[in-house]
């Protein structure tokens, strides 16, 4: 396995890369409920044309590309926009949710440190906040405090109460949560944040392009952004929902004094002065581009109808579970995540893990997770079209698994190699 010493012509390097691809999940068939989300073709057009555009771009500094500058502020403005933010807001693009969080917990344990002289400022969340909060709190060496959710998998405010102290720099909320989709008591967790001095930080990674047009659509959305008056900072990720190829994720703070506590600049260094707003340092300008490509084209309508869609995909998905013996959904989300589970008041046995193996071998995916055991679906409009042949296939395969299980109980959100 050397690389070649000659090199090779441009057709047969990508013959082979195309090659690579067949065992991949097969998104592009609507049969992958995450990972990949698609807005369609013409979507995928203005992506495209705009990623070519962008492809050798670098927003390390905008000064050589001022282009670059202000597509970050625009998409930051439309997006701070949506989520109620004031005129003070201010935010940045990311490469990702993991690293928008990554930023808000920066945020939180710097403004602890000038603000309130916490030199190992402490992160509150429940068990249901994304593992992003924990590999920021190893990352940056701050104690974090992992407090149980209620039955109906929001947040406990109460449990999050006995765990903030004195040293407390952020709590955390999600809208909504990855594991069952539901929204968590963001006004109750901002009261508490504030009680003890700590940021409140709002994890709306996977919902930021969904529930705000989910409300315009007329659905019942609990208040959780930025009109929570005591919400700091929250992250959104275009590359999800917003439906942006990978690799872009907005950090929006209420305030330029509460962005400022993310970005590192440093004058001692021959090569010049450095200023970093997020975690990078050469910077891909190629999805900050089709991010914004893609916002304008959509437009608040274009997001709208995407979300019905999506929204329409999911009830019937959840509809479809709940009709078959032996399987529920869990907890009430609305909106586009459903988990999917063995219904312990059933008769019917069901082990899950062995249904997602009869699943993926008709070509669906789904990701295991746990506790408890579940199959987790993020719907999009990805799905539109596919539902019905879902719920057909997931009868037959219940029916050919009931009373059979499978060995293997990992789970599988992400991998190491
Ligand atoms: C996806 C997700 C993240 C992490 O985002 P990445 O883009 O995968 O780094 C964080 N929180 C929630 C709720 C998510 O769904």
């Amino acid at each position: 396995m050397e690389l070649p010493q000659q090199g090779r012509a441009v057709d047969d390097v990508i013959a082979d890369l195309s090659a690579k691809r067949d065992g991949d999940v097969r998104w592009q068939d609507g049969r992958a409920f995450g990972m990949v989300y698609s807005g369609g073709p013409s979507v995928h057009e203005v992506a495209e044309r705009a990623a070519t555009l962008y492809l050798h771009e670098n927003a390390l500094n905008t000064k050589a590309f001022p282009s670059l500058g202000q597509i970050q502020s625009e998409v930051v403005r439309w997006t701070a926009g949506l989520l109620h933010g004031p005129d003070t807001a201010a935010g940045f693009l990311t490469s990702g949710g993991t690293e928008s969080i990554q930023c808000a917990v920066l945020a939180a344990r710097e403004r602890g440190r000038k603000e309130r002289g916490i030199h190992a400022g402490e992160i509150v969340v429940a068990e249901s906040a994304h593992a992003a909060f924990h590999k920021s709190a190893h990352m940056y060496d701050m104690p974090i405090h992992t407090t149980p959710v209620r039955d109906d998998w929001t947040v406990d405010v109460d449990a999050m109460a006995a765990a903030v102290n004195d040293r407390t720099v952020l709590v955390v909320g999600s809208a909504p949560q990855y594991p069952q989709g539901v929204v968590d008591p963001i006004p109750a967790i901002a009261e508490l944040a504030a009680s003890v001095g700590a940021n409140c930080h709002v994890d709306a990674c996977i919902g930021g392009f969904v529930l705000p047009f989910a409300e315009m659509l007329g659905r019942d959305v609990p208040v959780w952004d930025f009109r929570v008056e005591g919400v700091h900072s929250i992250s959104a990720d275009i590359h999800k929902l917003g439906y942006a190829p990978k690799g872009v994720s907005v950090i929006v703070h209420r305030t330029k004094e509460l962005r400022r506590y993310q970005t590192w600049i440093f004058d001692g260094w021959l090569g010049g002065f450095y200023g970093s707003p997020n975690l990078q340092g050469t910077r891909s300008g190629l999805p900050m581009a089709t991010a914004w490509a893609v916002m304008q084209h959509l437009g608040v309508e274009g997001y709208v109808d995407l979300t019905r869609q999506t929204l329409e995909n999911a009830d019937r998905m959840r509809a479809g579970i709940n009709a078959i013996d032996g399987l529920r959904v869990l907890g009430d989300g609305d909106y586009h995540l459903v988990a999917m589970a063995a219904d312990p008041e059933s008769p019917v046995s069901i082990d899950v893990f062995a249904l997602a193996d009869v699943l993926l071998e008709r070509g669906w995916y789904h990701d295991r997770q746990g506790p408890p055991d579940s199959l987790h679906s993020t719907v999009s409009n990805s799905n539109t079209g596919v539902i019905d042949d879902y719920v057909r296939d997931l009868r037959a395969a219940v029916v050919e698994v009931t009373g059979t299980t499978t060995d293997d109980r990992s789970t599988s959100y992400s991998t190491v190699e």
